[in-house]
């Protein structure tokens, strides 16, 4: 491992910020820290970048223990949301900073700032002032500084945050493209659960100071080992109803049965929006129910139907849209909606 961090705690007075952390990222890999604000991202980062002492734990960089060691001697790579680019100095000199303060040789420094200038396409902004770019720019110069020097470990802090739309989609695509060339091990955090889902190896959800679940994007997102990393990674239907054995009563569409038998009492099913179906294909579904369209919402290739189920809750449906074809269902209609038992996850209790 890469990176490996053992039981961190870090506390702000009666506050764990970090309540036990474990993480290992592998040489190479991309993992992102995906949670809300105030979860813990940024004090995790810290305390791995060595700017934040944990009260207890160890993190270990290749294998060496640098719980304790200065920010410089652990060879770690870092770019915050607000670009932090010294604005006195020039694009070249502030990406050569940290070749300086390694005291590299000019000639080495020159190359190695041309070469990472051009990786991320700045090769003719050298001369320029911070200020005199635009924010996606700055960013680049941020990320070409982070990774100029050969870090062991890229540490990137919500850095597309500041940015529009259309300017963090291309950002995202060249970042995983420079740290795929480079091969860097890199550790990124976001609280945009698409961006996690986008950019990553692997994701680890993070709340109220603990990683909650760490794996594949296609794993959490199917199976979501808590309520918490089921709602906050994509979009969900989270079915309340009461387990017998190997079905569960499920308001407005009855018995569901359970691939895995489940203990008798409350159950919580996801039921991702994708899988709710409308129209004709229904009737052969097995779970059906009755309901009126509340909303419709047009999103290009699908649309989005909020329907208030007959004795039962709302629920969201996502289908697919094809150009030539009607619209599924008009606000106000009332539909029969379904889905096949394959694609219910029961919901582990906390
Ligand atoms: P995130 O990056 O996920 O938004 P942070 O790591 O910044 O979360 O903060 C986690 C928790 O720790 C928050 O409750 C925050 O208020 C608290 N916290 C972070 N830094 C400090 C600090 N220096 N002093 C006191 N509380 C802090
Ligand atoms: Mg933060």
């Amino acid at each position: 491992m890469q990176l490996s961090v053992q039981r961190i705690v870090r506390r702000f007075g009666p506050v764990a910020a970090l309540g036990g952390v474990d993480l290992e990222v592998a040489e190479g890999e991309f993992l992102t820290i995906l949670g809300p604000s105030g979860s813990g991202k940024t004090t995790l980062l810290k305390a791995i970048a060595g700017f934040e002492i944990p009260d207890e734990g160890t993190v270990l960089l290749g294998g060496e223990d640098v719980t304790l060691a200065p920010p410089r001697q652990r060879d770690v790579g870092m770019v915050f949301q607000n670009y932090a680019l010294f604005p006195h100095l020039t694009v070249a000199q502030n990406v050569a900073f940290p070749l300086e303060m390694r005291r590299r040789p000019r000639a080495e420094v020159a190359r190695r700032v041309e070469d990472v200038l051009r990786l991320v396409e700045l090769q003719s902004f050298g001369g320029r002032l911070p200020r005199q770019l635009s924010g996606g720019q700055q960013q680049r110069v941020a990320l070409a500084r982070a990774v100029v020097f050969g870090p062991r470990l890229l540490l990137l802090d919500e850095p597309f945050g500041a940015l529009d739309r259309k300017l963090r989609e291309s950002l995202q695509l060249e970042v995983r493209r420079l740290q795929r060339s480079l091969r860097l091990t890199t550790l990124f955090i976001t609280h945009d659960q698409e961006e996690a889902l986008i950019m990553s190896d692997r994701i680890a959800v993070m709340d109220k100071g603990r990683i909650q679940q760490i794996g594949l994007p296609g794993d959490l997102y199917a199976r979501p080992a808590t309520r918490f990393v089921a709602d906050f990674l994509g979009e969900s239907n989270l079915l309340e109803g009461t387990a017998s054995a190997a079905s569960a009563s499920i308001p407005g569409f009855g018995e569901v049965p359970l691939a895995a038998p489940q203990p008798a009492g409350p159950v919580t099913l996801l039921l991702r929006p994708e899988a709710l179906r409308l129209g004709g294909e229904v009737e052969a579904l097995p779970c059906r129910a009755r309901g009126t369209v509340v909303e419709t919402v047009f999103l290009g290739l699908s649309a989005k139907l909020r329907l208030r189920l007959q004795d039962g809750p709302e629920v969201l449906a996502r289908v697919p849209l094809r150009p030539s074809a009607p619209p599924p269902a008009a606000e106000g209609e009332v539909v029969t909606v379904g889905f096949s038992p394959e694609d219910v996850h029961v919901v582990p209790r906390a």
